[in-house]
């Protein structure tokens, strides 16, 4: 056997083998309910699945866990059944029977991962407004800091017959310019290339510093991302070329991310894509064209 026939039985067998075993770990609930493993007579269900079909006390109690919480919601199920029950499992917690139907389609089309960044940042967003309502630009925060004395004398000093929201806003104003100088950033470039320039993306991993620049995720960024579509409109354009992790960049491209023409900070999860727009139309077209 050459290397590509070993490859191919073993990925074969192991699709088959997953396939399988997905099949016995759906049997496990009515197995539980019907104590199929006291008639048979086995010790415990645990027992019972271990020998018959090599599953661990946790893959049993995990899987049992899961399917409790995805009995009464049928859309979920059948996905278990087509993807395992790894592909619910970022869902569970939160799918009721009224929108499960749209948590089904999403674990059927997104990744695992892609699913998961998903809930968490649909659960921040949730969490955060509850906390704070609505946003509001004029809200006030209070922002409780400690200084020494020297140097609160000194800031008092600058403030003068200022108010704190003034001399603030120039502190950081002036701080903001001095970054922006630190890395000077290239012009956009205009070309049919999709190739993005070398300086673009050295300025665009410099100021992401690496990481994803989705607010509050803290992954390595992997890809070069253009919040303008580069299809549509073919220029690069460092203020319009985001660094994403992974899932961001497939949530982006999914049109999950509202504010993507803005710049990354106000940036959120949306719950549905915005089905107006011309992002949504560029991507729906790229991968209709890449699927044929
Ligand atoms: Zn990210």
């Amino acid at each position: 056997m050459d290397i590509n026939e070993i490859h191919e039985k073993f990925s074969e067998y192991g699709r088959n083998a997953k396939e399988w075993q997905r099949k016995c770990l759906l049997l496990l609930p009515e197995i539980a309910k019907r104590e199929v493993w006291k008639a048979k007579g086995f010790s415990c269900i645990y027992e019972y699945a271990g020998k018959l079909a090599g599953m661990s006390k946790g893959q049993v109690n995990d899987a049992l866990y899961i399917l409790k919480k995805i009995e009464d919601k049928p859309a979920l199920m059948a996905v278990v059944e087509v993807k395992g029950i790894n592909a619910v499992r970022p869902v569970v917690s939160i799918a009721t029977s009224e929108d499960e139907k749209f948590w089904a389609e999403k674990a059927r089309e997104m990744s695992r991962h892609t699913l998961e960044t998903y809930v968490r940042d649909l659960r921040n967003e949730a969490a955060q407004q509850v906390r704070t309502g609505p946003k509001n630009e004029n809200e006030i925060k209070v922002i409780p800091m400690q200084l020494s004395a020297k140097l609160a004398a000194r800031l008092e000093k600058l403030k003068g017959d200022k108010n704190w929201e003034e001399i603030i806003e120039e502190l950081v104003s002036s701080k903001e310019a001095n970054n922006q100088h630190e890395i000077s950033k290239p012009d956009p470039v205009r070309t049919n290339s999709k190739h993005i320039p070398a300086k673009i993306s050295s300025y665009v991993w410099q100021r992401s510093h690496e990481q994803c620049e989705f607010p509050n995720c803290h992954k390595k960024a992997e890809h070069l991302h253009h919040t303008n579509r580069f299809s549509s409109d073919k220029i690069h354009d460092p203020d319009q070329i985001v660094a994403l992790c992974k899932e961001h960049h497939d949530l982006a491209h999914r049109g999950l991310i509202e504010n993507e023409d803005n710049i990354t900070t106000t940036w959120k999860i949306r719950k549905e894509p915005d089905y107006t727009s011309l992002n949504w139309f560029v991507d729906r077209q790229v991968q209709l064209y890449r699927r044929n």
